[in-house]
């Protein structure tokens, strides 16, 4: 069988069979973003794409063409509402957030006051002004190196493409044949909410991350998924069947019988695992042997609050607040910060919340920060925020305050040697100090704890043990950082194995060190979603681990179906509630 060049070039899965031979079985390689297996027939979706021409209007006309873009604006106000809507019928009230931040960006001044003033002083017709106007926000973000919000470009084409087509009076298409699978260049949150409305069996796109407001959307709505399919869909047709694995991400062209019947196996055995995981989650946490497991969040906006009751998570063990400065597009200043962080404790009271302080850099870029040549080695996490107090202190102040409000920890990102632990302990104290002369409360005890995502932290974590109320792995950038894998590097995700036994060893040895120590000890890094990993963390003896919500009722199985004789169990699961 010859070996592919690159991870997405489709694997001949019958190499004998001749090239001209159109239904002839094939594999690509995408990422999984929505679990579960679909196997039907393609639907091509080209969706609709609007272009204005740049038109110059007549003096007289631009009071009328005024008075379009706003009717235009309207109108899609109002689908989107109407959108908005039906996510809440189908997700709940915090599903709306990703349409809600498109009703904004409409009467956002920096789109609506300057697309107006095209229109006025430049005499712009009104599409071509929204076009001028929201290319340029979508060129900047898509230039930024985090991920995230290369993503939340598609937010901006999608908002774009709507107003175009209302300024046309144009309808909005999202109509396609039930029981389809449907594969298409992108689509947009909104196109997956209609599209399940009329049984779509999965979607498979061309673009796309995990992080997408799409693949978001599809998680939620329990539709299987994979993106990533580098042009796919240039090649896949109407009468094509498609196999659509949206846990590995193989997506599967004209499979054989054979094929076939082993992916319908695996159909049925998750369909009867999450039937039962569902009427496991409702049972307390606890492993055969009597063990409680104590669900925990992972958190990166506060729309994701009612999730944790949804799913019964026992507080946040890791509240990833860069996400709030990265969706800003800036940072936030002490008293916006707080307003988050004391609704996310109360929300969370009577359990912990764990703030990751500020984790900037490597993947996670502002828009305008500096460019570095190889910014995962670079000024990344306590780096940044030892050099820039301005970033570091109102946040410290802001999580002391709402410390008040419930129980609260402090976890210190992509941490190396001990005297950035030593440094940072310095500067709480000395906002403490602050706040005491201030008169401001805050709660006596909030436990530190540090990130483990370097190996030189799990080499020496003794000596970090002595200066941490607990570790947290991050297994993601410990598996980059051990094994020189650059973690967003598609090409290379073959190599990227948490499971490699030099970041098991690491595991162990902080495992083993934490126990000694008297430390908790967590995983808040994917490797804990995935239930072969689970089992992994369940012997390592590490107490806590982060579960995937789209996941967390097949990984609940695994440890509740587990029988041990391990006499000192006191493992915490915890949940992640990156909805
Ligand atoms: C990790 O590195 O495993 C982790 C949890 O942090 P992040 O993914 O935010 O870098
Ligand atoms: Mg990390």
């Amino acid at each position: 069988m010859p070996v592919p060049l690159f991870p997405n070039e489709p694997r001949r899965e019958r190499p004998g069979a001749p090239a001209e031979d159109t239904n002839e079985m094939m594999s690509f390689d995408g990422i999984g973003v929505a679990p579960g297996i679909a196997i039907g027939p393609v639907y091509r979706y080209a969706g609709e794409t609007y272009k204005a021409e740049a038109e110059r209007l007549e003096e007289n006309e631009v009071d009328a063409e005024l008075q379009r873009f706003e009717e235009a604006i309207i109108r899609s106000e109002r689908e989107l509402r109407k959108i908005v809507t039906v996510a809440h019928e189908k997700l709940g009230v915090s599903s709306g957030v990703i349409f809600d931040a498109q009703l904004l960006m409409l009467r956002d001044p920096s789109f609506y006051d300057v697309a107006a003033d095209l229109i006025r002083t430049q005499r712009h017709e009104a599409g071509y002004a929204v076009q001028t106007v929201l290319d340029k926000h979508r060129q900047r973000m898509e230039a930024a190196g985090s991920a995230s919000l290369r993503e939340r470009a598609a937010d901006i084409v999608d908002v774009q493409n709507r107003v175009l087509r209302n300024l046309r009076q144009g309808k909005a298409l999202s109509k396609i044949d039930r029981e389809h699978i449907v594969v298409a260049e992108n689509l947009t949150a909104a196109d997956v909410l209609l599209f399940s409305r009329r049984g779509v069996l999965g979607c498979v796109l061309d673009f796309g991350g995990p992080t997408s407001h799409v693949s978001i959307m599809a998680r939620a709505l329990g539709v299987p998924a994979a993106v990533s399919l580098h042009g796919l869909s240039e090649i896949v047709g109407a009468g094509d069947t498609l196999i659509l694995d949206g846990f590995s991400g193989v997506v599967i062209l004209n499979p054989d019988e054979e094929t076939l019947a082993r992916y319908r196996e695996k159909q049925a055995r998750y369909a009867a695992l999450s039937a039962e995981s569902e009427a496991i989650a409702a049972e307390p946490a606890e492993t055969l042997d009597g063990r409680h497991v104590q669900l925990q969040a992972n958190l990166e906006f506060r729309e994701e609050l009612p999730l944790l009751h949804e799913y019964g998570a026992e507080g946040v063990g890791l509240f990833r607040t860069e996400m709030l400065f990265l969706t800003q597009g800036q940072a936030l200043d002490e008293a916006q910060q707080y307003d988050v962080y004391r609704d996310v404790v109360r929300a969370a009271a009577p359990h912990a919340v764990t703030f990751r302080l500020i984790d900037l850099g490597g993947d996670k870029l502002l828009p305008m920060a500096h460019r570095e040549a190889n910014p995962f080695l670079g000024w990344r996490g306590v780096r940044i925020l030892l050099d820039k107090p301005h970033l570091l202190r109102p946040q410290l102040r802001a999580i002391l305050r709402a410390s008040v409000e419930g129980p609260s920890r402090i976890l210190l990102p992509m941490i190396s040697s001990i005297s950035e632990v030593q440094a940072i302990k310095a500067t709480i104290e000395e906002v403490k100090a602050e706040l005491d002369e201030e008169g401001i409360p805050y709660a006596p005890s909030i436990p530190l704890g540090i990130m483990v995502e370097v190996p030189a932290v799990a080499l020496q974590a003794d000596r970090f043990a002595a200066e941490a109320d607990f570790f947290s792995i991050g297994t993601n950038d410990l598996t980059q950082y051990t094994l020189a894998v650059d973690r967003t590097n598609t090409r290379l995700a073959r190599l990227f194995n948490p499971f490699h036994p030099a970041v098991v060893r690491q595991l162990h040895q902080v495992s083993r060190v934490a126990r000694a120590s008297g430390i908790e000890v967590s995983v808040c890094g994917e490797m804990a979603a995935n239930p072969l990993g689970a089992f992994l963390l369940l012997g390592l003896d590490i107490s806590e681990s982060i579960y995937s919500f789209q996941r967390v009722a097949v990984s609940l199985g695994v440890p509740l179906g587990l029988s041990s004789d391990a006499p000192d169990w006191g493992f915490r699961l915890q949940l992640d509630a990156n909805f």
